[in-house]
Protein backbone atom coordinates (compact mmCIF):
# COMPACT_ATOMS: atom_id res chain seq x y z
CA UNK A 1 0.00 0.00 0.00
CA UNK A 2 3.06 2.32 0.87
CA UNK A 3 4.61 1.50 -2.43
CA UNK A 4 1.48 3.39 -4.59
CA UNK A 5 0.51 6.09 -3.10
CA UNK A 6 -1.25 7.32 -6.64
CA UNK A 7 -2.94 4.34 -6.26
CA UNK A 8 -4.34 4.92 -2.92
CA UNK A 9 -5.27 8.64 -3.40
CA UNK A 10 -7.25 7.35 -6.70
CA UNK A 11 -8.82 4.58 -4.62
CA UNK A 12 -9.92 6.84 -2.01
CA UNK A 13 -11.51 9.32 -4.52
CA UNK A 14 -12.96 7.46 -6.32
CA UNK A 15 -14.65 5.48 -3.28
CA UNK A 16 -16.10 8.37 -2.01
CA UNK A 17 -16.53 10.52 -4.51
CA UNK A 18 -14.30 13.73 -3.81
CA UNK A 19 -10.86 15.58 -4.40
CA UNK A 20 -11.78 17.76 -0.98
CA UNK A 21 -9.85 16.63 1.83
CA UNK A 22 -12.30 17.97 4.04
CA UNK A 23 -14.88 15.55 2.98
CA UNK A 24 -12.77 12.78 2.35
CA UNK A 25 -11.63 13.49 6.09
CA UNK A 26 -15.30 13.14 7.33
CA UNK A 27 -15.35 9.95 5.14
CA UNK A 28 -12.58 8.76 7.30
CA UNK A 29 -13.29 9.09 10.78
CA UNK A 30 -10.69 12.00 10.58
CA UNK A 31 -11.50 14.39 13.09
CA UNK A 32 -10.38 18.25 12.28
CA UNK A 33 -10.86 21.31 14.29
CA UNK A 34 -9.32 24.92 12.94
CA UNK A 35 -8.31 27.76 15.40
CA UNK A 36 -5.80 29.75 16.88
CA UNK A 37 -2.55 27.36 16.64
CA UNK A 38 1.14 28.44 16.41
CA UNK A 39 1.88 26.55 13.17
CA UNK A 40 -0.02 25.74 10.06
CA UNK A 41 -1.08 22.56 10.84
CA UNK A 42 -0.76 19.54 13.07
CA UNK A 43 -1.78 15.86 12.85
CA UNK A 44 -1.82 13.77 16.33
CA UNK A 45 -2.59 10.70 16.81
CA UNK A 46 -4.33 10.30 20.44
CA UNK A 47 -5.92 7.33 22.19
CA UNK A 48 -6.77 5.90 19.00
CA UNK A 49 -8.24 8.81 17.08
CA UNK A 50 -6.63 10.68 14.37
CA UNK A 51 -6.75 14.39 14.58
CA UNK A 52 -5.85 17.57 12.32
CA UNK A 53 -5.13 21.26 13.63
CA UNK A 54 -5.25 23.71 11.33
CA UNK A 55 -4.82 27.50 11.41
CA UNK A 56 -7.80 29.83 11.14
CA UNK A 57 -5.75 32.04 9.68
CA UNK A 58 -4.53 29.64 6.15
CA UNK A 59 -6.08 30.91 3.22
CA UNK A 60 -8.43 29.10 1.89
CA UNK A 61 -5.94 27.63 -0.77
CA UNK A 62 -3.22 26.82 2.07
CA UNK A 63 -5.77 25.29 4.10
CA UNK A 64 -6.87 22.62 1.66
CA UNK A 65 -3.30 21.82 1.02
CA UNK A 66 -2.32 21.23 4.62
CA UNK A 67 -5.38 19.53 5.36
CA UNK A 68 -4.23 17.18 2.27
CA UNK A 69 -1.13 16.72 3.43
CA UNK A 70 -1.98 16.25 7.33
CA UNK A 71 -4.67 14.06 5.89
CA UNK A 72 -1.68 11.94 4.13
CA UNK A 73 0.07 11.14 7.34
CA UNK A 74 -3.55 10.05 8.42
CA UNK A 75 -3.55 7.64 5.92
CA UNK A 76 -0.20 6.47 5.04
CA UNK A 77 1.27 7.48 8.93
CA UNK A 78 -1.11 6.83 11.25
CA UNK A 79 0.82 7.12 14.31
CA UNK A 80 3.48 9.96 13.32
CA UNK A 81 2.86 13.25 14.30
CA UNK A 82 3.38 16.03 11.83
CA UNK A 83 3.86 20.23 12.44
CA UNK A 84 3.50 21.59 9.16
CA UNK A 85 5.22 25.13 8.82
CA UNK A 86 4.54 26.00 5.22
CA UNK A 87 7.49 26.61 3.02
CA UNK A 88 9.47 24.69 5.73
CA UNK A 89 7.32 21.26 6.08
CA UNK A 90 6.67 21.00 2.24
CA UNK A 91 10.96 20.92 1.07
CA UNK A 92 11.51 18.57 3.96
CA UNK A 93 13.15 15.57 2.39
CA UNK A 94 12.46 13.11 4.81
CA UNK A 95 10.34 10.16 3.57
CA UNK A 96 7.38 10.53 4.97
CA UNK A 97 7.14 14.37 4.50
CA UNK A 98 7.45 13.32 1.12
CA UNK A 99 4.65 10.62 0.79
CA UNK A 100 2.36 13.33 2.67
CA UNK A 101 3.01 15.64 0.08
CA UNK A 102 2.60 13.13 -2.44
CA UNK A 103 -0.37 12.10 -1.20
CA UNK A 104 -1.98 15.54 -0.78
CA UNK A 105 -0.82 16.34 -4.52
CA UNK A 106 -2.91 13.27 -5.94
CA UNK A 107 -5.81 13.86 -4.14
CA UNK A 108 -5.88 17.58 -4.93
CA UNK A 109 -4.29 17.44 -8.51
CA UNK A 110 -6.44 15.33 -11.11
CA UNK A 111 -4.24 13.45 -13.72
CA UNK A 112 -6.87 15.25 -16.36
CA UNK A 113 -5.89 18.95 -15.50
CA UNK A 114 -2.13 17.27 -15.96
CA UNK A 115 -3.41 16.00 -19.37
CA UNK A 116 -4.57 19.10 -20.20
CA UNK A 117 -1.65 20.92 -19.82
CA UNK A 118 1.32 18.47 -20.77
CA UNK A 119 2.81 21.31 -22.71
CA UNK A 120 3.82 23.18 -19.54
CA UNK A 121 6.84 23.22 -17.40
CA UNK A 122 6.59 22.67 -14.02
CA UNK A 123 7.30 25.65 -13.16
CA UNK A 124 4.14 26.86 -15.31
CA UNK A 125 1.81 24.58 -13.71
CA UNK A 126 3.39 25.63 -10.28
CA UNK A 127 1.95 29.61 -11.03
CA UNK A 128 -0.85 28.12 -12.34
CA UNK A 129 -2.30 25.59 -9.73
CA UNK A 130 -0.65 27.34 -6.67
CA UNK A 131 1.55 24.90 -5.34
CA UNK A 132 5.07 24.88 -4.48
CA UNK A 133 7.14 23.70 -8.25
CA UNK A 134 8.51 21.11 -5.55
CA UNK A 135 5.51 19.92 -4.80
CA UNK A 136 4.84 19.58 -8.96
CA UNK A 137 7.53 17.61 -9.19
CA UNK A 138 6.70 15.39 -6.55
CA UNK A 139 2.90 14.64 -8.37
CA UNK A 140 5.14 14.18 -11.45
CA UNK A 141 6.95 11.24 -9.85
CA UNK A 142 6.46 7.99 -10.98
CA UNK A 143 7.60 5.82 -8.71
CA UNK A 144 6.55 7.19 -5.55
ZN1 LIG B 1 4.04 16.34 7.40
Amino acid sequence: MRNNIKGLASYYTKKFDTRDPFDLADALNVLYQIGNISCDGYYMFLKNHRYIFLNQNLSEHDMKLVMAHELGHAILHRKQNCYFIRNKTMLLNSKNEIEANKFAMELLISDDILEENKSFTVEQLSRMLGYHQKLIQIRLQKNL
